[in-house]
């Protein structure tokens, strides 16, 4: 029988990794959002309209790209954030794979600007379903500035799948939430259909979740600190007058990244063990940072399921600090459980 094995064509690897990095708009708003930030913006501009479903564009003020770089930028698993296996338990950047640009291009058309402060001009690409349909020289301030429509365009049954604007907009909100939450040292806006939504001034982590979520969180927010050989915590928990019935702010970042540990969560809801009733969560903003060699973050393309390798301890030491706050802080149980 002859040999019917053959190595799929680029575009359609790219095109199946697309599949599982780009789920949705709010996926694509998270990659360039850290690639910004990767790039070391300082002011980074979000604009999308009709929830994403008619524009993406990510502007920054971060380094650039050079003209090879940027056409590079495209290729499958072109990174210049690691260069070797061992990089991948010293990870300093949020991205390290070099899929996203290379997903993102696969399924949409992008318009990508950008320039470098060494050179004088910049660069001007188009790229549509993995294809470079046009490249230009252009005058452009320094940083980048990168343009997706029509999302999906070549794969219609997801396509069709998109929820409505109003769903896709709350999705991309949430990705939004999660960026600026971790780097109040960066300046973000945020414009949904030509008005602006958010406007998110340089500050400290207590200012940026209050310019996040209003004011009324000002006098919810109880600090956490501690520091052991095993991690250092930082951030707030909300007082536990202020728990919901829904499940409302809760977030956990490890290392500056947004992630979902249903495990530490319950070691948060454990803390708050008889000062909250059972049917109400309690509201977090928990940053945790490890040696980057104890956690693996690369188990999935969108990478907030991370592996830690201490679980238990990090438990352990997550639910006495909140303790810890909830007593120092005078927090005693406000509610009547006989009600
Ligand atoms: P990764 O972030 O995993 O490296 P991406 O596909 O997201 O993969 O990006 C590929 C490369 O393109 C990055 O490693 C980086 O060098 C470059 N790049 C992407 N976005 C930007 C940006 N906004 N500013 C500067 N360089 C960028
Ligand atoms: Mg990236």
């Amino acid at each position: 029988m002859a040999d019917i094995i053959k190595l799929l064509p680029d575009h359609v690897a790219n095109q199946i990794a697309a599949g599982e990095v780009v789920q949705r708009p709010a996926s694509v708003v998270k990659e360039l959002m850290e690639n910004a930030i990767d790039a070391g913006a300082t002011c980074i501009k979000l604009i999308v309209k009709d929830g994403g479903k008619t524009l993406i564009q990510v502007v920054d003020d971060g380094s650039g790209m050079s003209e090879t770089d940027a056409r590079l930028s495209f290729e499958r698993h072109a990174t210049s954030k690691i260069s070797s296996a061992q990089d991948l338990f010293n990870l300093a950047t949020k991205g390290f794979r070099g899929e996203a640009l290379a997903s993102i291009a696969a399924i949409a058309h992008v318009d990508m600007q950008t320039r470098t402060a060494a050179n004088e001009v910049g660069t001007h690409l188009k790229i549509e379903g993995s294809k470079i349909v046009s490249q230009e020289v252009i005058a452009t301030p320094e940083g980048t500035s990168i343009s997706v429509k029509n999302l999906f365009f070549n794969i219609p049954a997801r396509r069709n799948f998109l929820k409505s604007t109003q769903v896709e907009l709350r999705h991309i909100t949430d990705e939004f939430h999660r960026v600026a939450l971790v780097h109040p040292n960066i300046e973000f806006h945020f414009y949904n259909n030509g008005s602006e939504i958010f406007n998110l001034p340089i500050g400290k982590h207590r200012q940026r979740i209050v310019h996040i979520f209003g004011s009324k969180m000002d006098n919810r927010l109880v600090p956490v600190s501690e520091e052991t050989e095993v991690v250092k915590v930082s951030g707030f928990i909300c007082k536990p007058e202020f728990a919901k019935k829904s499940r409302g702010e809760q977030f956990f970042f490890a290392n500056n990244r947004y992630i979902k540990s249903p495990y530490l969560h319950h070691a948060v809801v454990a803390a708050f063990e008889g000062l909250i009733k059972s049917d109400t969560h309690p509201g977090y903003f928990l940053f945790l940072e490890v040696d980057p060699s104890s956690i693996d973050i690369n188990i999935h393309p969108t990478k907030t399921e991370v592996k830690f390798d201490d679980e238990n301890t990090l438990y352990a030491i997550l639910r006495s600090t909140i303790k810890h706050s909830l007593g120092q802080f005078n927090v005693a149980p406000v509610l009547d459980f006989d009600h």
